[in-house]
């Protein structure tokens, strides 16, 4: 089976102090936090920055470098930047692709609308157009983050129209309250749509997170962890470092018999042009 491609989501664009004390907010915790996962055996990091003062996301070009930069000078990660913006509060085109500027080897991309956080999450056709427009210039693999099924559809279309190019690679996010259910069965009914060439990987939200994740695990599938995604270690604990997540697939996938991938080792699993 292919090697296991682990992802951490380090902090998301919503999520409070006063939820966790320990979400990574300032971007020297969040380029700490992702460190922390590399050593772990994360071979891509996830990413928002926070405005420090107001706690939300935010898509400000310095608050982003001062992540970047020192994860690429300490370590060989995938980075995977957001441009979702903050589901809900819909920035402009312009402003989700700031992320872009720091040539990213991925960027999430968002393929339709949704309600997140209980709002609207807009990405309406002119906006995927963009977004996929505005990736391919910059030479950046979009992460095509699915909430629900049709979601599949739009990318198979924006493939067949020559605005996303194969092999893509899915993220499907399942268990959200207002999206697609954290089921086998919706996990196995999205793999059997999407094209053979692709990959693919798992997010479970919340109590869905570890269930998920040993599903992609045993399907060939891709697994990303983080407080992005999931606030509990187990039942009725926070977790404390992102990377309590990252070690505990590593030692399930050890155990399972299936090989963690390296970061050289997952450019090559998602086509992605080896590191100069
Ligand atoms: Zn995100």
């Amino acid at each position: 089976m292919e090697k296991l491609i682990i992802t951490a989501a380090i902090t998301g664009s919503r999520i409070s102090r006063s939820q966790t004390p320990y979400i990574p907010i300032t971007p020297e915790e969040i380029a700490q936090s992702a460190y922390e996962c590399w050593e772990a055996g994360a071979s891509v990091v996830h990413i928002h920055v926070r405005d420090p003062e107001t706690e939300i996301g935010t898509q400000d070009a310095e608050l982003i470098r001062r992540v970047v930069e020192p994860l690429r000078e300490k370590t060989d990660l995938v980075l995977c930047l957001t441009t979702s913006g903050v589901p809900g509060l819909n920035f402009s085109l312009e402003k989700r692709m700031i992320p872009l500027q720091f040539k990213p080897e991925l960027a999430s991309f968002d393929a339709g609308t949704i309600l997140l956080g209980g709002r609207p999450f807009i990405n309406t056709p002119e906006f995927l157009e963009g977004a996929a427009k505005a990736m391919k210039e910059a030479g950046v693999k979009p992460e095509l983050e699915i909430f629900d099924h049709g979601m599949i559809t739009t990318c198979i279309r924006m493939r067949d129209q020559s605005q996303l190019e194969d092999p893509l690679h899915f993220q499907f996010v399942l268990g959200t309250p207002w999206g697609a259910p954290a089921t086998p069965r919706t996990l196995v009914h999205m793999v059997d749509t999407i094209p053979g060439d692709a990959t693919w990987s798992i997010i479970g939200i919340g109590r869905s997170h570890l269930p998920m994740s040993m599903f992609a695990l045993a399907m060939g599938g891709h697994i990303r962890v983080g407080m992005e995604d999931n606030l509990y270690y187990k039942r009725g604990e926070l977790v404390k470092r992102n990377s309590q997540f990252v070690e505990r697939i590593v030692r399930i996938a050890e155990e399972y018999g299936r090989e963690v991938a390296t970061p050289s080792e997952t450019r090559e699993i998602l086509s992605l042009p080896e590191r100069t």
